[in-house]
């Protein structure tokens, strides 16, 4: 610093002057001085430092340093001066610009301090030149920055990190939602981000925490007026006025996401049905196929092959073959739920994927409905084309936990049901497959022999086995199948109990036995009493007995004439309602035996109260007398029991002289069995009746 410019005034201003050479040196800032009363400049080697000049080059004038100056900044900075001069104020402070050495212009902060004397004549003015270009070009491309940031098309959010509200949000922002920054900020993530739930956040936000500063994550946005809209976005933590925030770019992907969803859908759909194609059809199979064994339910996998689409093909041409697969495909749409898969897996094969099955009788369900619905013919073009359907089916676990096998197994079993006839479905291999399968046929056959009157009654004899007389028959059903013979009814009834036919086949045995009755009163032969059973399904409710008093007054039967078996057990399930209903039968005057007696848990407490007047041992017992200790036993007490209350016993199965003699010795007169007799047709009967005239009512 060259000392010879620095003339002090006085001794005080020369020391004030010292200190502050002394604070300076160290300083980044370039310093300068103007003596008015010498008239004499000085700036500082850092100031030539700052402008790029050596000592011996610049000149510490006013002059040199205006020429400096920007033209622009020039009059600026010196009305700043002259008006703090003016005012007698004694600082001032400017900004401008001046040319360094090399041409660049650098941003120069100017803080001045002006010495006035008594009478308020400046005297001398010392400055700092602070080099604030960085700081400017900072702040400047902060500014262009900012506007950027707010011009964007892309959503750009600030998040408060603590209870997640927005801070700030851009244009693009705010057109994509169509709010206001002011309706913005007072709303939070999960306003804008309904679909995120609560974990979800946390996850984002503990990721972010610990992870990674920047977070990619796919969500819908919510606009103002509720819409969504799919937005790919990046959350980032960074900071946000001093403060620790999230800034969220956002993307609106809807087109993408249209273009993506419309080349997955032509990658997994087929193009002339749009159903689903093989591609899609596996992944769901494999899906639903997990996701049913963690729930232990069933997945079916139905092949379909149309019959004979070859043959419509070649006689009506191509179009119309496609139209008849488009229309098929409707119409297999419109006769299953929305959640089973129905695929198209090329030329005349669908498939039809049904998970969350517990019992298999769904599918038999299905396969008829859609059998049936393709009874109707399609009608194209003016012709009426008849398609029916051939189907297979597989299920897993049970015959493949894979996709490929299912499909398999379920296309060898429609080729089974093509084989065996067509228009027909056929399980792959499962048991209960084939048993769901063959109690539909059954239940159809049963139908329709209710229908075409397939139904006979056939007579067991019932005998006194001490005075060996015929004392009464009981009537046992018989389905007389057209290609199967007679089918007993151990195979049917339970069925009929459950699809609710056993009453029709109750009342068509009684009014049988009625009209057979007549028939042989008619033709001078007089039967014994016979026996019906009733199923507990048929004595359900208190209007049967009415039923039963209706029709044997049109026939005039005697009471006499008929009785009822009930079993053990059936009464057992509900002995009051029992007690009831049975009384109603007992007003008819009809004789009431307790049938399979010993397998039902009776209480005795209800026994007594029962207005029965029969018990019927039941077969089991008497079957291994004289060998089973045991059921002899029983046996003994049963016949006790019936005395002790006052009750006919009869024993059933009888097959041999040792237990017809082991119960006449323990007072069981009465038996029904094979020894005696098998159940018979009416023919037989009319003949050992005539044989048997003597007998006797
Ligand atoms: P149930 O009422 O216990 O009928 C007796 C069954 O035992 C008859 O079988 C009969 O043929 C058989 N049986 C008779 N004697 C002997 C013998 O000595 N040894 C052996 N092992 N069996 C003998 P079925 O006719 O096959 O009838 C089976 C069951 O079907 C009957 O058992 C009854 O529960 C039911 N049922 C038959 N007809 C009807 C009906 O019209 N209505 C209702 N609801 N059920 C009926
Ligand atoms: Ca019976
Ligand atoms: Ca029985």
């Amino acid at each position: 610093m060259n000392n010879n410019h620095l003339l002090p005034t006085s001794a005080s201003l020369d020391q004030e002057f010292q200190r502050l050479q002394f604070a300076i040196s160290s300083s980044e800032d370039g310093i300068w001085e103007y003596d008015l009363v010498k008239n004499t400049t000085y700036v500082s080697k850092r100031w030539l430092e700052i402008i790029g000049y050596d000592e011996n080059e610049y000149h510490s004038s006013v002059d040199a340093w205006k020429k400096l100056l920007h033209p622009d900044d020039r009059e600026q900075a010196f009305n700043v001066l002259y008006s703090s001069i003016a005012n007698k104020v004694d600082h001032a402070q400017t900004v401008y610009r001046v040319r360094h050495k090399n041409g660049d212009w650098l941003w120069i902060k100017d803080r001045a301090k002006i010495l006035f004397d008594a009478s308020g004549e400046p005297l001398r003015i010392a400055g700092f030149r602070t080099d604030i270009t960085k700081q400017m070009q900072l702040e400047s491309q902060n500014r262009e920055l900012a506007t950027i940031v707010q011009n964007a098309t892309i959503e750009v959010y600030i998040v408060d990190v603590e209870n997640l509200n927005y801070l700030y949000a851009n244009d693009g922002a705010l057109k994509a939602l169509n709010y206001t920054l002011q309706e913005l900020q007072t709303l939070s993530i999960t306003d804008i981000n309904p679909e995120l739930a609560p974990e979800q956040i946390n996850l984002l936000q503990q990721y972010l925490n610990t992870i990674s500063p920047v977070v990619t994550n796919i969500s819908r946005h919510q606009r103002k007026d509720g819409s969504l809209y799919p937005v790919q976005a990046s959350v980032h933590k960074l900071s946000y006025q001093g403060r620790p925030a999230y800034v969220i770019f956002a993307t609106d992907i809807t087109q993408l996401s249209l273009v993506q969803e419309q080349l997955r859908h032509l990658a997994t759909h087929d193009s002339l049905t749009e159903l689903p194609n093989r591609i899609l059809f596996n992944d769901r199979l494999e899906m639903a196929i997990k996701k049913n064994s963690r729930e232990s339910k069933k997945v079916a996998v139905l092949f379909i092959d149309l019959d004979h689409f070859k043959q419509i093909n070649d006689s009506f041409g191509h179009p119309t073959g496609d139209k008849l697969l488009v229309l098929v495909a409707l119409k297999l749409k419109s006769l299953l739920r929305e959640c089973d898969t129905i695929a198209r897996m090329g030329g005349d094969e669908f498939n039809i994927l049904i998970d969350g099955i517990s019992d298999v009788q769904v599918l038999v369900d299905i396969s008829e409905k859609l059998l049936n619905a393709f009874k109707d013919p399609f009608s194209i073009n003016g012709h009426l084309l008849y398609t029916t359907l051939s189907i297979g089916i597989s299920l897993s676990p049970d015959d493949g936990t894979s996709a490929e096998v299912l499909i398999k197994n379920a296309d060898t079993a429609m080729y089974r049901a093509k084989n065996e006839g067509r228009n027909a479905y056929r399980f792959y291999a499962t048991e209960m497959g084939n048993k769901a399968y063959e109690r539909v046929v059954m239940e159809n056959a049963l139908r329709l022999a209710l229908k075409e009157n397939q139904f006979c009654v056939y007579y067991q004899p019932q005998v006194d086995m001490h005075l060996n007389t015929w004392v009464g028959m009981e009537a046992l059903v018989r389905w007389v199948h057209p290609t199967l013979g007679v089918i007993s009814p151990a195979s049917f009834i339970p069925l009929c109990e459950e699809m609710g036919l056993i009453q029709e086949i109750d009342f068509f045995v009684l009014e049988n036995v009625i009209k057979q009755h007549i028939l042989w009163k008619e033709n001078g032969l007089t039967a014994p009493k016979t026996a019906v059973n009733f199923s507990a399904k048929t004595l359900n409710n208190h209007l049967v007995a009415r039923e039963v008093e209706a029709i044997m007054r049109f026939y005039q039967c005697h009471s006499e004439c008929i009785a009822i078996e009930v079993t053990e057990s059936q009464i057992m399930k509900n002995p009051k309602e029992a007690i009831e209903i049975l009384s109603e039968f007992k007003k008819l005057g009809l004789e009431i035996s307790v049938d399979d007696f010993g397998t039902g848990y009776s209480s005795l407490s209800y026994l007594k109260r029962l207005p029965i007047d029969k018990l019927k041992i039941d077969q089991s017992f008497i079957r291994d007398i004289p060998l089973d200790e045991d059921d002899m036993t029983i046996t003994k007490t049963i016949i006790g029991l019936a005395h002790n209350l006052k009750l006919n016993v009869i024993a059933e199965g009888v097959e041999n002289r040792e237990q017809q003699t082991f119960l006449i010795e323990n007072g069981c007169s009465l038996g029904q069995g094979y020894y005696f007799d098998q159940p018979l047709d009416v023919d037989s009967v009319t003949q050992k009746l005539q044989l048997m005239k003597s007998y006797v009512i």
